[in-house]
């Protein structure tokens, strides 16, 4: 039986514990886990940080440096030769989608595809109004700074969401180059923090439907992410009932990620996903 955790980070995340990757994939094989993505944060555009209008230090811990690249290759080789007979361990990104940067995110992808696999599209960041970039998981208060007065009007949020992530799978990347998109409703983490509906309207979930297309015409596959259970004001899958229907529906594969950065975090909510099967 193949058993996979998906989309994991590394002791070289700079926002995460710094618990050795090799601890991690020990929890992995002890969980009974087969298969161990790395997927660590791609690093951001040379050029981003001039139209990004969040809190600078959030955006300095939220990726692998470009000096680091080479480090990340290393400690995946290394992993690999360490484990290769107890688990299987793929080297790949978590890829950030930024609508002003596809042609360096192209260029990265491509120039990194004969040594990857397994990689994931996220929208981590939205453009607001004025063309300034926020996080949206940082922390409340940057969701807010970025996209206060949509908050009062989430639809319209989500739909900004679902848009940047429709042009993250449209875009040609090249062959091969993505294979998953990353916990498609991220938008959602902050939910019951600021009291949101839980509910994607009509609109948003035409949006899905287009979202689900465009992956099953690209044989993309969907992060089935735990992490969000573990949000203090999320409380729930990534994504959640509404898109893992329709995704079934079309029968649009997922594959368990748990998201992790620290070892207690690896196959976080595994369980979960069996209902998949088994429903
Ligand atoms: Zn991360
Ligand atoms: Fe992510």
């Amino acid at each position: 039986m193949i058993k996979i955790d998906g989309h994991t980070h590394t002791e070289l995340c700079p926002h995460g514990t710094g618990e050795k990757t090799s601890l991690m994939i020990e929890r992995a094989i002890r969980l009974g886990f087969t298969e161990y993505h790395l997927t660590e944060h791609a690093p951001l555009p040379v050029g981003f940080l001039a139209n990004y209008a969040g809190d600078p230090e959030n955006v300095k811990t939220a990726s692998l440096s470009w000096d680091q690249l080479d480090d990340y290759f290393a400690l995946g080789r290394r992993l690999q030769r360490k484990y290769h007979d107890r688990i299987k361990i793929t080297v790949g990104f978590e890829v950030d989608y930024l609508e002003d940067y596809e042609e360096d995110i192209r260029a990265f992808l491509q120039k990194v595809a004969p040594q990857t696999a397994n990689n994931i599209i996220s929208v981590h960041y939205l453009k607001d109004s004025a063309g300034g970039y926020y996080g949206i998981d940082y922390s409340p208060a940057e969701l807010k700074a970025g996209f206060g007065d949509e908050l009062t009007d989430v639809q319209q949020l989500y739909q900004r969401y679902f848009r940047a992530v429709l042009a993250s799978v449209q875009a040609d990347w090249g062959a091969k180059a993505i294979a998953k998109i990353g916990h498609m409703s991220l938008i959602k983490k902050y939910q019951d923090y600021f009291g949101l509906p839980t509910d994607f309207s009509q609109i948003n979930m035409n949006l899905v439907g287009q979202i689900l297309e465009v992956a099953q015409q690209k044989k993309l596959k969907l992060d089935f992410n735990s992490a969000g259970l573990y949000k203090p004001y999320c409380n729930d899958l990534y994504p959640g009932r509404q898109i893992i229907a329709q995704a079934r529906q079309l029968g649009i594969p997922f594959e368990f990620g748990s998201d992790a950065h620290g070892v207690s975090e690896v196959g976080r909510g595994y369980h979960l996903f069996e209902y998949l099967d088994k429903n």
